[in-house]
């Protein structure tokens, strides 16, 4: 018995090591096929098949193609075999010691002889015989047949097994000398995707990545944007980002299973793949293993491509800075310098909408330079929230989602920014950028952008001053009209270009007593009246001056002699009218035009005379100069 027994055995063994010999492709269908007909051969059987574990599956799975050998009958109880034996394998089929009886069916005997590795059981070698031809030694053979195929497939399968790795290692290999020679992060996760399309075809692919992440137009990566605030820390995805480690996830029904692995590179992680199984799937060690350094050698590639655009970034913001403060430097006015900083924000990072704003005590100024959204009513609102923030704490506000933030305040952009201009411990004004797309700026953006600012209030303080100190020297104290210098200057350069133009004279009457009643601070107060009366008449190109003590002057560019006198008229009634305590004005009105260059000269002087003629005749009325003509 001991000896037939022996002889079966290393007669299969030598069989089946020619097959092992021969089986050049590794472990396949074929293969599995020839050993199945070997012991189909040897055992005089009907049907022999053989079924081996499905990693991926959890399952076991007919391993050869027996479309050739199966009857009617064997193939219904394959069919029992894969969908039952599987999950209920005592219910169906009879289990025996060692060698397994399955099932008897009218004639046929079935039998299922388990391939054991150690305590796992890696498959089974399904046998079909006619009843009649069973002799009591097939027992003692199943033993024999099912070691053998055992040892052949667990070699063939070894080896296979090492095939594979050296081949994905080589895949890897590949992949990490492309990855090595990109600086483009779209690439590296592109031949990331490809990689593993190619080795694990069943699955899907996704890729988390932080905001921070710009993905290009055409590409078509599947990326998700990776949120990691409160809601989402439990996710498996985000759990992956944060510590490093790759997780595994089946949904409530077992129908799906997740793998998250992160890009990890040496100073932090850029990401995290995932990848999605059709059925609850175990993801066996050695491909998690693979999938795992494949996903780290991308996060080191993402890492360089990330380091190498940051220099490249770096290089390109400090030109920006260099730049815009040379610039600045340069002694600009202040509409030149806003929107010089107007332009280099939008070409830089692209804008919707900059304010640039000087803050006053109650109220603020916008600078020209600033775009028109910031006039309005609705921006008048946002002001008032951002502008105290900015003043009280000295700090600038950068939100990605301002509607989120403050509900209450209806504006159509999300991404705001406010940085102060904080000169000597003080806030002078801010600089206020609005774009419509949510979290559209970066926070580098921000910093940038802040340094900008903090770069540029020098030049923003130094330019106001100045042209305050311009608008000081031109203005006269009380009045707050044009000094007579300015007037004088400014005069001179319309006669130059005008076609014709008036100027009119005026003079307090009786202003001596005037102060000798009300006291000196009334008579200033009463110039300052009718200095206001005055402007309130002038036309847009028109200006007026402090000629002297209580005496002032209208010049009216393009203005005829008529017009001169009627708006000369208006301003003695209103003068009349208005001033409290009660005051009147003569006006002296002089007129020239480019037909009679010589008349522009002397205008002061023929004004003056008209001015004292006006008095003579009883004051409080208004005199043409003698010369022309109505
Ligand atoms: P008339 O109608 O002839 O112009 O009489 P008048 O008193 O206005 O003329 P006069 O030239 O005699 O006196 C001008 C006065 O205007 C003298 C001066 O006290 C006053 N005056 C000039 N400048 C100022 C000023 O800045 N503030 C005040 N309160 N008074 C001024
Ligand atoms: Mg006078
Ligand atoms: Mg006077």
């Amino acid at each position: 018995m001991q000896i037939e027994e022996s002889s079966f055995q290393s007669d299969l063994r030598i069989l089946f090591v020619e097959k092992f010999m021969c089986s050049v492709n590794g472990f396949d269908g074929n293969l599995v096929a020839e050993v199945s007909e070997q012991i189909k051969e040897l055992l005089e059987a009907d049907c022999v098949a053989i079924y081996l574990y499905d990693s991926f599956n959890n399952n076991f799975k007919l391993a050869s193609d027996l479309e050739n050998h199966q009857t009617n009958i064997t193939q219904n109880i394959l069919v029992n075999i894969e969908t039952q034996v599987i999950y209920t394998s005592a219910n169906k089929f009879t289990i025996l010691d060692g060698s397994e009886v399955v099932k008897r069916t009218s004639k046929i005997s079935t039998y299922l002889l388990p391939l054991h590795d150690g305590d796992n059981l890696i498959g089974y070698v399904f046998v079909a015989i006619d009843n009649e031809k069973i002799a009591g030694q097939l027992y003692e053979k199943f033993e024999g047949i099912a070691m053998e195929t055992y040892k052949l497939l667990n070699g063939v399968g070894e080896y296979s097994n090492t095939m594979d790795k050296a081949n994905k290692y080589e895949l890897l290999y590949r992949v990490t000398t492309k990855f090595h020679s990109s600086i483009n992060t779209n690439d590296v996760l592109s031949e990331v995707i490809h990689t593993l399309s190619n080795v694990y075809p069943r699955f899907k692919y996704s890729l988390y990545l932080s905001q921070d992440y710009k993905n290009e137009p055409e590409s078509d990566l599947p990326i998700k944007e990776l949120i990691y605030n409160e809601e989402f820390v439990n996710k498996s995805s985000v759990q992956a980002f944060l510590t490093g480690e790759v997780k595994v996830e089946t949904d409530v029904f077992g129908v799906k299973s997740r793998l998250f692995a992160p890009l990890k590179g040496k100073q932090g992680v850029y990401g995290v793949l995932q990848i999605s199984a059709p059925m609850a799937h175990l993801f066996p060690e050695s491909d998690v293993e693979f999938i795992t350094l494949l996903a780290n050698t991308a996060g080191n590639a993402l890492e360089n491509a990330h380091l190498y655009q940051q220099s490249k970034q770096l290089i390109a913001d400090l030109k920006l800075i260099n730049e815009t403060s040379h610039k600045l430097n340069s002694n600009l006015r202040l509409s030149e310098t806003t929107t010089f900083m107007n332009k280099q924000i939008r070409e830089s990072f692209g804008a919707d909408e900059i304010g640039f704003l000087l803050f006053k005590e109650d109220s603020h100024d916008l600078l020209e330079g600033s775009t028109n959204y910031f006039l309005g009513d609705e921006a008048g609102i946002l002001l008032q929230t951002i502008i105290p923030i900015l003043k009280n704490h000295q700090d600038s506000l950068f939100i990605g989602s301002f509607p989120k933030k403050y509900p209450n305040v209806n504006i159509p952009y999300q991404s705001v920014m406010a940085i102060p201009m904080i000169q000597s411990q003080q806030v002078k004004g801010a600089l206020i950028v609005l774009h419509s797309l949510p979290y559209f700026y970066s926070f580098e953006t921000f910093k940038l952008i802040q340094s900008l600012v903090h770069h540029s209030t020098l030049a923003f303080v130094n330019s106001m001053l100045r042209e305050q100190l311009e608008q000081l020297v031109i203005t006269d104290y009380l009045t707050k009209l044009y000094s007579r210098k300015y007037l004088d200057e400014k005069l001179n350069e319309h006669l130059e270009v005008d076609s014709q133009g008036a100027f009119l004279l005026i003079d307090i009457d009786d202003f001596k007593r005037i102060n000798d009643t009300f006291g000196h601070d009334a008579g200033d107060e009463l110039l300052i009246q009718v200095a206001n009366i005055i402007v309130s008449k002038l036309g847009k190109n028109d200006f007026a001056a402090r000629w002297g003590g209580e005496e002032l002057a209208v010049y009216l560019p393009e203005v005829s002699l008529n017009e001169g006198m009627d708006l000369a008229l208006q301003l003695v009634n209103q003068v009349e009218e208005k001033t409290k305590p009660k005051i009147t004005i003569s006006i002296g009105v002089s007129y020239w035009n480019s037909n009679q260059p010589n008349e522009k000269h002397q205008i002061f002087e023929r004004a003056d005379e008209a001015l004292y003629k006006a008095k003579n005749q009883g004051k409080n009325c208004v005199v043409r100069e003698k010369t022309k003509p109505l």
